[in-house]
C-alpha cells in the first residue's frame, strides 16, 4: 500500500471569505478539507494558515547597497540618483548574487511570489529571470524613446512592464508603452503619487494592471482607482523611511484593492511580517479593520495573478501553505516575538 503524505495544521484559517477558526488538512500535494473546529490529529504547525501571501513590489537587485543616512527620495531612487548609479556599475556576478540572496530569504520569510519593478532594459530581465524563474518580473525598458522592437524583447522575458513615474517621462511615451504592453497581453504598472500627488486621470487613462503607492494621494484620487477596479500595492515601510503618510483607511473605506511590497530590498528586507505589522498599525490608528488587514496580506495580492482557484485556502488547490506563528492566537500576537513564518509548499 502507497503512503500518503498528510499534515494538519491548526488555527485561524484565511480563507477567501475571511478567517474561520479550525484545521486544514493537506494531503498528497493538495488541500484536502478545511474545517472549523479542533484539529483531530496533532498538527505540523499552529498559527495563522494561508495561501503564500505575494510580495506585490520589489526592486531585488538593490539588496546589496547600503543606503546613506538621511537622503532623499529623489537623490536615491529618482532618474540619476544614487541607486541607478549603483546598479549600472555593479558586475552582472554581484547582481546574480544580490537576487538570488534575496529570493532566498523571501522563501524562508514564507512569501510565495514577488513582484519586481526590474530595472535594466532587457538585459535586467535576463538577469533576473536566469536567477529565479519563477519570479513575477516587470521590465522597464532603457531607451529614451519609445522603441516598440525593444519592449518586444522584454516582453518576451518578462511579465510586463513597470514605469517610473508619470512625470518622469513624456505623457506620450507612457502611452506608447502601456498599449503595447497591453495589446501584447502582459501587465502594464506604473509608479503612483509617491512622494508628491500626481495627475490620476492620466495615469488611469494608460490603463494599468495596477499602481505602486499612492502615498500622496487624495480622496478623489483613490476613489478613481476604485472606480476603474485598478489594485494599489502599497509600501509601509518604504513609505515610513521617507516620511510619508499614506491613506490606508480612506483606502479602505473606497473600496481600494491593496496589496503589500516591500519595494526597494536596499531599505526594506522582504520580510512581510515587519511589512504587515508596520501596515496593521498603520491602518489601525486610521480607522481601518481587520478584514482589509487579511484582504491586504493574503487575497489581493494572489488576486491580480491568479485564477479563482488560487485565491485564499480552499479545499482542492494545491497544498503551498504559509504558517504565520502568533504568540497568544491573535492578530497582535503575529508581531510579538520572533517565531519564524514558514512556508509548507506540499506541492514539490
Ligand atoms: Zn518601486
Amino acid at each position: 500500500m502507497q503512503l500518503t503524505d498528510m499534515k494538519y495544521f491548526s488555527g485561524t484559517v484565511i480563507t477567501p471569505d475571511g478567517p474561520i477558526e479550525g484545521y486544514v488538512l493537506a494531503e498528497d500535494g493538495l488541500i484536502a478539507e478545511i474545517s472549523e473546529g479542533v484539529c483531530p490529529e496533532t498538527p505540523v504547525s499552529k498559527g495563522f494558515i494561508m495561501s503564500p501571501p505575494v510580495n506585490g513590489h520589489t526592486h531585488c537587485a538593490d539588496c546589496g547597497m547600503t543606503v546613506p543616512n538621511n537622503i532623499g527620495l529623489n537623490d536615491l531612487v529618482g532618474p540619476g540618483g544614487l541607486k541607478h548609479r549603483y546598479l549600472s556599475e555593479a558586475s552582472k556576478e554581484t547582481l546574480t548574487k544580490n537576487i538570488k540572496e534575496y529570493s532566498e530569504k523571501s522563501y524562508s520569510n514564507g512569501i510565495g511570489t514577488f513582484i519586481d519593478f526590474r530595472e535594466g532594459g532587457v538585459e535586467g530581465c535576463k538577469l533576473l529571470r536566469n536567477a529565479v524563474p519563477d519570479a513575477v518580473i516587470m521590465g522597464r525598458p532603457v531607451s529614451d524613446e519609445y522603441d516598440p522592437s525593444e519592449i518586444d524583447e522584454i516582453l518576451e522575458v518578462a511579465d510586463g512592464i513597470g514605469l517610473s513615474g508619470i512625470n518622469d517621462m513624456p505623457l506620450s511615451y507612457s502611452e506608447s508603452v502601456a498599449e503595447h504592453t497591453k495589446r501584447k497581453g502582459k501587465m502594464f504598472a506604473i509608479h503612483a503619487s509617491e512622494g508628491k500627488r500626481e495627475d490620476i486621470d492620466d495615469i488611469l487613462a494608460l490603463s494599468p494592471s495596477f499602481i505602486v503607492h499612492m502615498a500622496s494621494a487624495e480622496k478623489m484620487d483613490l476613489i478613481k482607482c476604485a472606480d476603474e477596479d485598478v489594485p494599489i500595492v502599497i509600501c509601509p515601510r518604504s513609505n515610513a523611511f521617507f516620511g510619508l503618510n499614506p491613506p490606508y483607511a480612506t483606502m479602505e473605506e473606497v473600496g481600494n484593492r491593496t496589496i503589500l511590497g516591500t519595494d526597494n530590498a536596499m531599505l526594506c528586507s522582504p520580510d512581510l511580517r515587519e511589512e504587515a505589522g508596520r501596515y496593521l498599525s498603520v491602518l489601525a490608528s486610521q480607522g481601518g479593520t481587520r478584514k482589509k488587514f487579511w484582504e491586504t496580506l493574503v487575497i489581493d495580492g494572489r488576486k491580480l495573478l491568479y485564477d479563482e482557484k488560487g485565491i485564499g485556502l480552499r479545499p482542492g488547490m494545491k497544498a503551498d501553505i504559509t504558517v504565520f506563528p502568533s504568540k497568544d492566537g491573535t492578530v497582535d500576537g503575529m508581531f510579538m516575538g520572533n517565531e519564524r513564518i514558514l512556508r509548507f509548499n506540499m506541492t514539490k
